[in-house]
Parts: C-alpha cells; sequence; structure tokens
C-alpha cells in the first residue's frame, strides 16, 4: 500500500475505487495520455468475489480488444457458451423434461465468464503498470465539487486521514455512488422493484459429464457444443437463477425476482433458502442435488435499479455502478461499465485538448439518461411477467438477442472502440427499434398476463427444446428475426388479439411487504 499523501497533492484524475470501471477509465486515459497524473484510490486491501461474472458480446469486446486483456482471459477465466434458458411447469419432472433454449453449437463471437476478484486485480494491475498510483487500502470519505477547478478529496486510510486535489474525479464507487448520494442525484428506480441473493457453491453438477450423459443419453446428445459454459438461466413465474462456472470449478448460483411476483421463502439461512427455492425447478433439483454453497459468501440485495440523474459536469464523471444499475439478466453491467469508462475517458481528453467542454458534458448527460430510460422501458419493464414462459421467451429471446448482435455488438468490430463512446438506444437511428422492441415486450407481458389468468401461462413449458444456430453480424442474420415476428404475429391472431383492448391486464401489484423475509432475517 502507499502511505497516504501528503495535504493538497495534485492529479490531473483522482479515480474513486479500483474495481473494474476505476482501472478501466485509468487505463483508457494513459493509453492516449500517458503524462496524465492519475491517483486510484480502492477501498479494500484485495477483491472478493463478487456478482458481474458473465460478460456479453459488447463487454467481451471492451475486455478483450480495447483493454487487450484476451490472452489474462483465455488463461485466467472461461471462455463463455452464450445463455441458455430452462423452463418448467408442473409435467416436467425431470431435467430433459424441461423445456429448453440454447445454441446447437459452440458461440460464435467471444465472451467469457470471469472470477471478478481475478479480472479487476489484473486491470488494476495493467493501469498501475502504466503509470496510475494506487493507494489501497483507502476510502474516499467526502468530495468537494468545483466546476472547471481543482476537485478536493479526503481520503482516509485506518487513523490516518489526508486531502488530495484533483481537475477531475471520477466516481467509480459501484453500488456505493459516492457522488450521487453524496450531491442527492441519487434516485431509486421504482417502477422494477427486484432482489438478488447469490453465492459461489461447490459440487454443482457438470452438465456435460458422464453421470448426466448416462442418466439422460437423448439429452446429452441434443446439444453439439458444451452446456456447462454458458450463462445457464432457470426461470420460473416472476424470477430467474444463473448458473455461472468459474475458472477452478466453483459455480456462482443466484436468483433475482420481482418482488411483485414472487414470496421469498422465510425458514433457514440465507443459502438453505436459494436453495430451497432452485430445486422447485427440475433442474436445479438435478444440478444442484450435491452442491453446497460457500459460507460467508452469501449475499443478497434488495431494490436493485436506480440511477444517478447527472452523470458528468466540468471537473467529475460517474462511471459503471456509480452512474446507475438496471437489472442483471442478459448481463449488461460490464456493457454500461464498457459505455460509461470509454465516454468518459474522452470527455477528460476533450478538456486536457482545450476543447469547449459545455457541449460535451450536455451530450454525455442527455446520452446516458436517455439510454438508461430506453434501455429499462425497451429490454426490462414487465420482463419478469414472462421470462419463465417458454413460448413467449423464445419469441423474446430471438428478437432480443437478434437486435443486439445486428444493432449493438456489431458495431465495436465494424467501427472499433469509437463505437462504445455512444451509449445503446442514444443515437437517432435507434428510435425505431427503441420503440419496436418496447412494443413487443408490452405485448409479451400482457399476453403472459392474460395466459395467468386462463392457467395457460407455461403450457410449452415442457418436452420443447429449441436449439438455436446462432447469430452472427452478417447479413443472412435479420432471417431468424424476421421469422419471430412472423411467429409473434401468429401468436397475435391465435390468442394475442383477446387483450388488445381488454382491460384488467395491467402489472402485477406490489406485494405488501415484497422480499420482507430477507430484509428482517438476512445477515
Ligand atoms: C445480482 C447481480 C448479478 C450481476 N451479474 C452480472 C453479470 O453477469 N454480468 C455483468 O456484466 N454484470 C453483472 N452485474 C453487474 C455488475 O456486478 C456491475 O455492473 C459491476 O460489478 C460494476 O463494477 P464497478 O467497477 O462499477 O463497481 P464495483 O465492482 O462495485 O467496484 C467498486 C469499487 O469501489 C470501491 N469503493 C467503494 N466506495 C469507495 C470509496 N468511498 N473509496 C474508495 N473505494 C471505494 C469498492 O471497494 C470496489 O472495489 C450483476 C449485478 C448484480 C447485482
Amino acid at each position: 500500500m502507499n502511505a497516504l499523501p501528503q495535504s493538497h497533492e495534485r492529479y490531473d484524475v483522482a479515480i474513486v475505487g479500483g474495481a473494474l470501471a476505476g482501472g478501466a477509465t485509468a487505463i483508457l486515459l494513459l493509453r492516449q495520455a500517458p503524462q496524465l497524473r492519475i491517483l486510484l484510490i480502492e477501498k479494500s486491501a484485495a477483491f472478493g468475489r463478487r456478482v458481474g461474472e458473465a460478460t456479453v458480446e459488447v463487454s467481451g469486446y471492451f475486455l478483450g480488444r480495447v483493454l487487450g486483456l484476451t490472452q489474462h482471459l483465455n488463461e485466467a477465466h472461461l471462455v463463455k457458451q452464450g445463455m441458455r434458458f430452462w423452463f418448467f411447469n408442473a409435467r416436467a419432472q425431470s431435467l430433459p423434461e424441461c423445456s429448453e433454449i440454447g445454441g446447437r453449437y459452440l458461440s460464435r463471437v467471444a465472451s467469457y465468464q470471469v472470477d471478478r476478484a481475478v479480472l479487476d486485480q489484473e486491470v488494476l494491475r495493467r493501469a498501475q503498470a502504466m503509470g496510475a498510483e494506487v493507494w489501497r487500502p483507502a476510502s474516499v470519505s467526502k468530495i468537494q465539487l468545483a466546476a472547471g477547478r481543482d476537485q478536493a478529496l479526503e481520503i482516509r486510510s485506518g487513523e490516518q486521514t489526508g486531502t488530495v486535489v484533483a481537475r477531475w474525479v471520477v466516481d467509480a464507487s459501484g453500488v456505493a455512488a459516492l457522488l450521487a448520494r453524496q450531491e442527492g442525484w441519487w434516485r431509486p428506480n421504482k417502477a422494477h422493484p427486484t432482489t438478488a441473493v447469490w453465492s459461489r457453491w461447490t459440487g454443482v453438477k457438470d452438465w456435460d459429464g458422464l453421470e448426466l450423459a448416462k442418466k439422460f443419453p437423448d439429452w446429452a446428445m441434443a446439444c453439439h457444443g458444451i452446456r456447462s459454459t454458458a450463462t445457464n438461466h432457470l426461470v420460473g413465474k416472476g424470477w430467474w437463477a444463473w448458473c455461472i462456472p468459474l475458472k477452478g470449478g466453483d459455480v456462482s448460483v443466484g436468483v433475482v425476482f420481482d418482488q411483485r411476483l414472487v414470496t421469498w421463502p422465510e425458514n433457514g439461512s440465507l443459502g438453505q433458502r436459494l436453495k430451497d427455492f432452485l430445486i422447485q425447478h427440475p433442474v436445479g433439483r438435478e444440478i444442484l442435488a450435491d452442491a453446497q454453497w460457500r459460507e460467508g459468501d452469501m449475499h443478497w440485495r434488495k431494490n436493485l435499479p436506480y440511477y444517478s440523474t447527472t452523470v458528468a459536469g466540468d471537473g467529475f464523471a460517474l462511471v459503471g455502478d456509480a452512474a446507475a444499475f438496471l437489472d442483471p439478466f442478459y448481463s449488461p453491467g460490464m456493457d454500461w461499465i464498457s459505455f460509461t469508462t470509454s465516454a468518459t475517458a474522452e470527455l477528460i481528453l476533450a478538456q486536457q485538448r482545450g476543447e469547449a467542454l459545455a457541449p460535451l458534458i450536455a451530450r454525455h448527460n442527455r446520452d446516458f439518461a436517455r439510454s438508461y430510460d430506453c434501455w429499462f422501458q425497451a429490454i426490462y419493464q414487465d420482463k419478469y411477467e414472462y421470462m419463465g414462459d417458454f413460448d413467449l421467451m423464445r419469441l423474446a429471446f430471438l428478437l432480443d438477442v437478434g437486435l443486439y448482435t445486428l444493432g449493438v455488438a456489431s458495431q465495436p468490430f465494424k467501427r472499433g472502440g469509437k463505437a462504445l463512446t455512444e451509449p445503446v438506444f442514444s443515437t437517432p437511428p435507434s428510435v425505431p427499434f427503441f420503440h419496436f422492441i418496447r412494443f413487443y415486450n408490452r405485448r409479451f407481458a400482457q399476453i403472459a398476463r392474460a395466459r395467468r389468468l386462463t392457467d395457460q401461462w407455461g403450457r410449452s413449458n415442457d418436452c420443447r427444446r429449441f436449439m438455436f444456430q446462432g447469430y452472427t453480424f452478417a447479413r443472412s442474420s435479420i432471417w431468424p428475426i424476421a421469422k419471430a415476428i412472423l411467429s409473434w404475429g401468429g401468436l397475435e391472431l391465435r390468442e394475442g388479439w383477446r387483450s388488445w383492448f381488454r382491460k384488467g391486464h395491467e402489472a402485477a401489484p406490489a406485494q405488501s411487504s415484497p422480499a420482507a423475509a430477507i430484509t428482517q432475517t438476512a445477515p
């Protein structure tokens, strides 16, 4: 650890939080302006394991090709094999009877399953090797902002306190969201009350091992790729769970649920409640039969989504979770890090070059506010109504993933890292796509509500297998999207029309005390 500084040391940039968002910002800045004096202040003495373990195509590009970590990712983490979804209903009694959505072959574009304790340490090490100064363990307790001048940071380490000044402060403090809370910009996203419970587990069965292949030979033969290194999602009414394998054999397993739709079990330790909850699903029963959560690594968080009303000004910027959090479904967290850190580095470099800052800051705030709003409304709002229903999720999977692949993930591959300075849904060409995605997402939620009222919800959740060939950036990938739109049209004509003009299919009301058991009894 570096000793705390003498008072009023001056830096060009002080970064609060040395995990992925903070370390990445330092690397992006130093790569283009190695003369910058950058200070990284990290609270923890060593990174613990944390969620944020699955990358998708944008974050895979960012880590591999922008930060240059491909070799590290190959050596210390796992190559991810896309997403798989497992559905169940009363007729599905065993793993092969559960309906499945996933790739038949290996994935087409690189993404990874990462151990964040290892990854974040490597990113921080590289930032330090490039010239960033790191103080650790040290915690920023207060930031005094001064537009266009030097910012002052109060720093504590044990009994010591000190002050540094920097032209820029970058808040990468994660969910602590130091600056947003201090300045009163922090807002909960009350339209999306979700809770997560998670841990790392030992003894999770090998999806591709001989035991399951012997027990369920046809099931094993149906996939020609690798199931175990996918993000396997177990889904149910109002909830989804992830199984993410980590290098070395542990598996990250956790659940996220909509507090309006799920009553969380009340008795037992948090680990036991998580296991009890997951083994209601036949896939959970099979895969977790001999599994044990790691004591001391059991976590929960209620009311997940939030945002900051301001993400940048002349002298400060918020990156990663310090700026906002949406939902872990589809793993957008590290995409958000890719966009916020790339755009922030550009903003700071523009000021260093002497460019007029006011219009850039106005655009930065507008783009990220728009991105958060549109991303939420298009993809996540009321998604939990239908994500456990095979028919509806198959269509959403094809449309969401297809449009993301062609419209978002392809951009950095075509235009380079510059594409990451334009957050999702912030550009004019994305506007019709936003309306289209929001529209079908709302229709699926409405059809799901109607299905629930008539006991039709989840009727295809057993004995269906949708094994997809995978999207690429080629134009031919438009066809599966077009087919999904036609299937959706068919669904509307068969049953959707009943809910076109009918009232009474509104979102589920909030339960009086959602997930109260967690709040009261969790450690
Ligand atoms: C249940 C769940 C599942 C998720 N799954 C995924 C996934 O599969 N894929 C994905 O991409 N994203 C996922 N995410 C999101 C992901 O975890 C975050 O987006 C990501 O970890 C944020 O990284 P960060 O660097 O912004 O913040 P963090 O990783 O939280 O790091 C913040 C750092 O700041 C330090 N710090 C805090 N306060 C101070 C202070 N005052 N002074 C100094 N240092 C400080 C902390 O010690 C910490 O090291 C998930 C989130 C949740 C809740």
